[in-house]
């Protein structure tokens, strides 16, 4: 065995799903080509910071690139804000270095301890789907080291095919090495932030159709437990950049581009040490805390927020998934499209307030426009998250949710799964055939799997 190579048990973030993986660290790109020429394992799949849920990054008995220490910015364009690096780039580390220097990230997802490689491996999408589409559509492009062992450049117009069969393809046409992406400008490290208190979903949709486009950013928590005529009363949060003109004088100003803006640190500040015994996230306690932080919370308009919190705000607790026990839990993230989808979100949160499933953090988006990525998971209407812990009878549960879904024309997504069935998969995703095709011709010799694509049959 390679001395690189260690054999580890690993999981995604929700703990749930687990596997023996042979992984290897490279600490050059020559060193990724030369394990998938090596032969020592039948089949090896990338791994970013792990925090796709479910099973995506892990290969049980099989071999996992795990590129973290590729992690170099390349170069950087001031005058457009682009930048080049490595695929084990973090977004904590882009932050970190450009915001105080005015470029924010073009589209963020509720964590910044992601990777470059599993933000454009998902296609992730941010509270800004709604105006700007997937992370994707600010890659500009990408270095893709395919299964055969070729290096290829891919942008939206040139190997594009490829390009959108990689973003949203959940490292299975191969290890992105680098990428180059557009950053966005900023000229404070605040978000002013309107609050509305919706009484139910109806209240919370209606206000979301209304004011959405005045917003960059969109978001509401939601009271998953809540019934009857309060069926999915929210706090709706939506915010814009704060100018540094109109801020106070104690808030922090970065004057763009010049370097002089203030550190920004992005460290978790606490850390959940130990496993809560499980179970201690249960209805009774989900419930009480609930009614605290719906009353908590009341309409009001243009607070200023942090980026941190407005952004992260379960990045201040690392380990914070340990919350949920040793047993793990399941994050269970649908889109359902615009037509159907105020019906669909009725229906499955009716059945998750009645099933005694407690999920602690829910969230509730609109999407925009679906974008070209073949597998990619958002769809012009609406996304709901739901985080529940692992219990007895979660998954045939979680499976009445996805018919639930498919029969409103919805889908599950994959970053997140851990249960859904392939029949299930192979409905919810019509551009499948294409994947599949543009896969098989780059990884011939099928050298390229994962326990997710095992489970879902993608490659079948
Ligand atoms: C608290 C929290 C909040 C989140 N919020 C959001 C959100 O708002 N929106 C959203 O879209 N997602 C969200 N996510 C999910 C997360 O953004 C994605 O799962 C992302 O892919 C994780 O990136 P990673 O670097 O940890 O990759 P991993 O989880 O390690 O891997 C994810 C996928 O990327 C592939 N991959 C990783 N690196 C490479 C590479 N170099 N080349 C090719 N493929 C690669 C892996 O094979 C795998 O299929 C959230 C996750 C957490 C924990």
């Amino acid at each position: 065995m390679n001395p690189a190579t260690s054999t580890q048990k690993l999981s995604g973030w929700g703990r749930f799903r687990t596997g023996s993986c042979h992984v290897f660290r490279p600490e050059k790109r020559s060193e990724v080509a030369a394990a998938l020429a090596s032969g020592e394992q039948s089949t090896y799949i990338p791994r970013g910071l792990g925090r796709s849920y479910g099973d995506a990054s892990l290969n049980e008995n099989g071999g996992v690139i795990w590129p973290i220490r590729l992690n170099r910015f390349l170069s950087f364009d001031d005058s457009t804000g682009e930048i080049e690096c490595e695929s084990g780039v973090s977004l904590a580390e882009i932050l970190e270095f450009f915001l105080p220097r005015g470029w924010f990230l073009p589209v963020s997802p509720g964590t910044k301890f992601v990777t470059v490689g599993g933000a454009i491996a998902a296609d992730i999408h941010g509270k800004n789907h709604h105006r700007d589409g997937t992370f994707s559509n600010f890659v500009q492009s990408l270095e893709l080291l395919t299964p055969a062992g070729e290096l290829l450049r891919c942008t939206p117009a040139n190997n594009s095919e490829i390009f959108w069969a990689t973003a949203g393809g959940m490292g299975l046409t191969g290890v992105i090495l680098s990428a180059r992406l557009r950053l966005r400008q900023v000229d404070s490290t605040n978000v002013f932030v309107d609050y509305y208190k919706a009484v139910n979903l109806e209240d919370a949709l209606d206000k979301m159709e209304t004011s959405d486009a005045r917003y960059d950013y969109s978001v509401a928590w939601i009271d998953a437990l809540s019934t009857g005529k309060a069926l999915g009363r929210c706090i709706l949060m939506s915010g814009n950049h704060a100018p540094a003109s109109e801020l106070p004088s104690r808030a922090r100003k970065l004057p763009p581009g010049t370097g002089n803006g203030a550190a920004v640190s992005t460290r978790p500040k606490w850390n959940l040490l130990a496993d809560f015994p499980s179970g201690t996230l249960n209805q009774l306690t989900v419930k009480a805390f609930n009614a605290v932080y719906y009353a908590i919370h009341s309409t009001a308009p243009r607070q200023l927020v942090s980026f941190e919190k407005f952004f992260y705000p379960l990045d201040a607790i690392d380990n914070w998934n340990r919350m949920y026990g040793k047993d793990g839990f399941v994050q269970y993230q649908i889109a359902l499209p615009q037509a159907s989808g105020r019906e669909g979100l009725r229906v499955v949160l009716d059945r998750l307030a009645r099933s005694g499933c407690a999920s602690f953090l829910a969230v509730l988006k609109r999407f925009g426009e679906a974008g070209p990525g073949l597998l990619s998971f958002p769809l012009h209407g609406y996304t709901l998250a739901l985080d529940i812990p692992v219990r007895r009878g979660l998954i045939p549960f979680l499976h009445e949710l996805d018919r639930m879904t498919l029969d409103h024309g919805g889908r599950v997504y994959l970053a997140k799964d851990a249960v859904l069935r392939p029949e299930d998969f192979a409905a919810m995703y019509p551009k499948l055939d294409s994947f599949r095709s543009i896969q098989r011709r780059l990884d011939p010799k099928r050298l390229f799997s994962s326990s997710l694509a095992r489970r879902l049959k993608i490659l079948d």
